[in-house]
């Protein structure tokens, strides 16, 4: 039973945001520096943000020329590189929003691994680079011969392909910012709470939580990524899980910077002198669609098999952590911010690539809170 003091001053907000993740925070933040004397809540299910957000690799990344390849054939090229164009704001927008220390971001470029299978890549380098030529003023795609002699990758590693406007950082460190500087704007996080439905009303959206409390704000923002389909069953979002290890330190690791292999399915970087893999979501799609925050076995496997036959071949690094999180996917791999109902907007758009992309996003869910 909730006392007169928590009815009469803690259950009401200007802005109600559900999803603690960084697309939810950042929304809250864009909506201040639109609106500094409204009220703003954040709720969050965990009591760390528990989906994406701060169990992702970190990679600071606009996409792979295998999967620019890939995105230009399935959505066209004006839709990618509007997707290209939107992450690199995106990330510009982060970076300068929390600055580059906050992060732990390094500028250590991003690369790919192309194996048998994806050299026929290679005959459309030019073509891609031609393509985002007007976006980064510069060749983003090069065949890196030396950085592969270089590597101690295995020999399923044919070429290595470097993009030098590509870059990592520190998810805990980036959440850990965020958090800190929502504080620093009065704007209140309350964790644990699970919403379980939204219910508008007159000129005020009632947020009601799983076990019985109810919120109510003018507009609700609804930031919950994978899970969105809980709350709005006709959103178009469907979960995937990505799975992830880290190594112990490897002395004279020989390379830097965020990997892709088979257009993105596996990538892997450095953390310090760390090797972090993750992915093969691709060997079962279908067991992989879910929330549970939980590894399996089978995907592990595969990991440590791609640890130990490309990446570190002849090293045996043992494995200090496993995790997983959730992502979420849209059909087309579109961003969806929509309004869907009277004062709620539904702020979505990562479909596993939200480090860069996410403060975009999260600039437009705000913008149409408003309209
Ligand atoms: C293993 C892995 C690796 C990844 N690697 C990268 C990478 O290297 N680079 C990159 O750009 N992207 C990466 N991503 C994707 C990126 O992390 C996401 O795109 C991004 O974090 C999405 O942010 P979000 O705020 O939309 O979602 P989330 O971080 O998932 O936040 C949604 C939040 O909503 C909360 N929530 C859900 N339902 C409710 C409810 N009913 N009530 C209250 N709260 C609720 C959840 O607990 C969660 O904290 C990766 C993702 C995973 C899982």
């Amino acid at each position: 039973m909730l006392s007169f003091w928590e009815q009469d001053a803690m259950l009401a907000a200007d802005l109600i945001v559900i999803g603690g993740g960084l697309i939810g925070l950042q929304t809250a933040l864009e909506y201040r520096s639109r609106r500094p004397h409204e009220s703003i809540k954040v709720l969050e299910r965990g009591l760390l943000p528990s989906g994406a957000s701060s169990r992702n690799a970190g990679f600071a990344c606009f996409g792979s020329l295998t999967e620019i390849i890939h995105d230009i054939d399935a959505i066209g090229l004006d839709a990618t590189l509007l997707l290209v164009q939107r992450r690199r704001e995106g990330l510009a927008r982060m970076r300068r929003r929390l600055g580059d220390d906050a992060i732990a971001y390094e500028h250590a470029g991003g690369f790919e691994l192309l194996t048998d299978a994806g050299l026929a890549a290679l005959e459309r380098l030019d073509e891609v680079n031609r393509a985002l030529h007007p976006l980064f003023g510069a060749e983003v795609f090069s065949v890196d011969d030396a950085g592969l002699k270089a590597s101690g990758f295995g020999p399923r590693a044919r070429v290595l392909i470097r993009n030098p406007f590509e870059g990592q950082l520190h998810a805990g460190k980036m959440m850990r910012a965020l958090a800190k500087l929502a504080g620093e704007q009065c704007i209140e996080i309350h964790t644990g709470i699970d919403v379980g439905g939204l219910e508008p009303g007159h000129g005020t959206v009632h947020v009601r939580t799983r076990s019985g409390m109810a919120f109510e704000a003018a507009r609700v923002a609804i930031c919950t990524n994978a899970l969105a389909a809980d709350l709005l069953p006709d959103s178009g979002i469907a979960p995937g899980r990505g799975q992830v290890l880290l190594t112990e330190p490897v002395p004279g690791l020989p390379w830097r910077g965020a990997h892709h292999i088979d257009q993105g399915f596996y990538y892997f970087r450095n953390v310090g002198d760390r090797v972090l893999l993750g992915g093969g979501r691709h060997l079962d799609f279908a067991g992989e669609a879910t929330g549970e925050l939980v590894t399996t076995a089978a995907i592990q496997s595969a990991l440590e098999r791609l640890l130990h036959e490309v990446i570190l071949p002849g090293r045996n690094a043992c494995i200090t952590h496993r995790w997983a999180g959730i992502m979420g996917f849209s059909t087309g791999k579109q961003p969806i911010v929509r309004r869907i109902g009277q004062g709620m907007v539904l702020g979505f758009g990562c479909n596993g690539m939200g480090v860069a992309l996410g403060a975009d996003i999260a600039a437009e869910t705000a913008g149409l809170l408003l309209q």
